[in-house]
């Protein structure tokens, strides 16, 4: 067996014991003589695996108790459309464009509503967060829509916005479960696994009580009412449920992790490892502004494509993978979520720096 430093955006990296426990439980889990993939939603062992990863995600996020915790199907691209038919009661919300997620999610809102930009860091390609301490939000605003850490890009606000009171709705993809955050200040939370916690086909929401009271659009479709969802446990139709027992699983290594504010430790001193090597190569260069920058994905350049095609092609032949940069950005991104072991952004600074040494004219 041989594993590769995987860099991916996502479907990305899992921790290998995550990966072993679930090939050792593979063909009878815990004396059920079946695998999770073959068990009913409706079973008992089922029913105690998501209550589980519910239990073990309440307590890691410290979730108040005036929050569902929802395990969902369609991507955090179904929530674009979710979003506006459960909660945009208004006929208005306003959202801050800060890369293509946000814009989809808003170009979706549109079709419901009034979407406001109320800012966009699109005049510098999705480099930098615009200044939210002062945006012109609508007094009838239903909502304030942000993706928190943009993936392609490499920004993440480190600040939430001002919204003037307004519920603060966050899509937390690429950043779900990297460092606390207080739950309190988001109306809904939600993230597509398949970034830093599980497979694909599992969306995590986080929605407070009082969102679901509210008069959704009568052509909301079943599948898309959260209230719907919450109400059956997320056991309305039948869940993604190998999906929801692997990101139990990685809820489970997450506590003996020491839990979020250790991986926050962790995933700094893993970004500061690759920043400290960008700002100090006459090669290599990040693309966001400083004090904007990712600790999850990580974009740089050199400059010349000819020269980042070679780079990448010399880092995949020595096991470092996927570190194409999106294609609307170029160049290179490593991503470098929890389960990306420090000694592997070790080795691919030290593969860097010696790419550089052979190649500065
Ligand atoms: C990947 C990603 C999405 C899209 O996720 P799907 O599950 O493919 O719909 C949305 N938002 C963010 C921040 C992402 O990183």
């Amino acid at each position: 067996m041989s594993r590769v430093y995987n860099f991916s955006a996502g479907p990305a990296v899992l921790p290998e014991e995550v990966l072993e426990q679930a090939a050792a439980e593979m063909m009878d889990y815990r004396g059920t003589g079946m695998s999770v993939m073959e068990m009913s939603h409706r079973s008992s062992a089922f029913q105690e695996i998501i209550d589980t990863a519910e239990a073990d995600l309440r307590e890691l996020m410290r979730i108040p108790e005036n929050y569902k915790v929802l395990f969902l199907q369609g991507g955090a691209s179904a929530q674009f459309s979710a979003i506006p038919l459960n909660f945009m009661t208004t006929g208005k919300a306003d959202y801050i464009i800060t890369g293509q997620w946000a814009k989809k999610a808003w170009t979706e809102a549109q079709k419901y509503g009034e979407a406001n930009a109320v800012a966009s860091s699109a005049d510098e390609t999705f480099t930098y967060i615009p200044d939210c301490s002062d945006l012109p939000i609508s007094e009838d605003s239903s909502y304030v829509y942000i993706c928190q850490n943009n993936t392609i890009y490499g920004t993440a606000y480190h600040e939430l916005p001002n919204t003037k009171g307004k519920d603060l709705i966050a899509d937390q993809s690429s950043m779900f479960l990297s460092q606390p955050v207080d739950v309190s200040k988001y109306a809904m939370i939600y993230a597509g696994a398949q970034k830093n916690v599980g497979p694909a086909g599992v969306v995590i929401a986080i929605i407070r009580d009082d969102m679901l009271e509210k008069e959704v659009n009568p052509l909301t479709p079943v599948m898309m009412n959260y209230k719907t969802q919450a109400d059956a446990g997320s056991l309305y139709n039948t869940p993604p449920c190998y999906g929801i027992y692997i990101c139990g699983l990685v809820f489970q290594w997450l506590k003996r992790q020491g839990g979020l504010n250790a991986m926050e430790i962790y995933n700094e001193e893993k970004a500061k490892v690759l920043y400290d090597f960008l700002d100090a190569s006459e090669m290599f260069k990040g693309t966001v502004r400083k004090e904007d920058r990712s600790i999850m994905n990580v974009p740089f350049v050199t400059g010349d494509d000819d020269l980042n095609k070679k780079f990448i092609a010399e880092a995949t032949a020595a096991g470092f993978v996927n570190l194409k940069g999106h294609r609307t950005v170029g160049g290179m991104r490593a991503s470098i979520y929890n389960a990306m072991p420090m000694k592997g952004v070790e080795e691919l600074v030290g593969f860097m720096g010696e790419f550089e040494k052979r190649n500065l004219k």
